[in-house]
């Protein structure tokens, strides 16, 4: 079989196994069915996710203007704190920023390579945790804008990591944390505008990838530099594909790029 399409991050549910979905265009794939076959991948070229132009991609599907001007592309999304919709400010297109900031947003602590601190709007759980591969994860709050999530973040990370170990992660090189005891010794920290909020009744959450093998050395597969890859697909986590030969090809930092794959 044959698809092609602009890649884009893969639809997930969380079931015993969590379920992949792939969007190409006229067709949805189950990648999940994808296991133990070869698939073959192949570049054909850029498709931003904003302006649909077929530019090359400079950050998270986006052209370089359209990152640099999209409203779905402004600081406040990697970086929360400087949300000001809740001032009525406005950064790029207060009419989205709204939409986007104020709405209820959770603060949680997730273990994917280590325990870290992260932010996901509501809607996003458990979507953000299968994406980084979290194996473990709780909510710590639930505030009801974007804002006080990032003040909340930040105000953790004097004691808690913010990033993941993506080569621990993908080899399965992981501990099991108590989320619980960690959320209880960092409630301290969390600012008093938002210390009302806290889900102190939110219970620990584990999910479950449907990996067959896990590479001992991943190595990432760059396919607009290879031009193409074929391989035995032997597992899915977070938002990486694993191959039986180590390589990794992580599907979301390739959103934006048109594919061709054969399975
Ligand atoms: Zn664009």
């Amino acid at each position: 079989m044959q698809y092609q399409g602009v890649l884009k991050k893969m639809a997930t549910e969380n079931l015993e196994s969590v379920q992949y979905y792939l969007d190409m265009g006229a067709d949805f794939l189950n990648v999940n069915q994808l296991l133990n076959k070869t698939v073959s991948l192949s570049f054909v070229g850029y498709e931003c996710l904003s302006c649909g132009e077929p530019k090359e991609i400079f950050r998270q599907g986006f052209c370089k203007s359209c990152f640099f001007e999209s409203a779905k592309a402004g600081d406040w999304i990697m970086r929360p704190e400087l949300s000001k919709a809740h001032l009525g400010i406005e950064d790029r297109d207060l009419a989205y920023e709204k939409q986007a900031q104020l709405q209820p947003h959770i603060v949680y602590l997730a273990n994917s390579s280590n325990v870290k601190v992260g932010v996901t709007r509501k809607s996003q759980v458990p979507t953000r945790w299968i994406d980084q591969g979290a194996h473990e994860a709780i909510e710590l709050v639930e505030v009801p804008n974007r804002y006080l999530a990032g003040i909340t973040e930040v105000a953790l990370k004097a004691e808690v990591a913010d990033k993941t170990n993506w080569r621990k992660m993908l080899k399965n090189d992981i501990e099991d944390a108590d989320l619980t005891e960690w959320r209880e010794k960092l409630k301290h920290l969390i600012p008093e505008e938002a210390q009302e909020y806290y889900r102190e009744e939110a219970k620990e959450m584990h999910i479950n990838f449907p990996v067959h093998q896990y590479p001992e050395k991943p190595k990432s597969l760059n396919l607009v530099k290879e031009g193409s890859y074929r391989g035995k697909l032997v597992g899915v986590k977070g938002q990486y594909w694993i191959f039986e030969d180590q390589t990794v090809f992580n599907v979301r930092s390739n959103e934006g790029l048109v594919v061709a794959i054969s399975v």
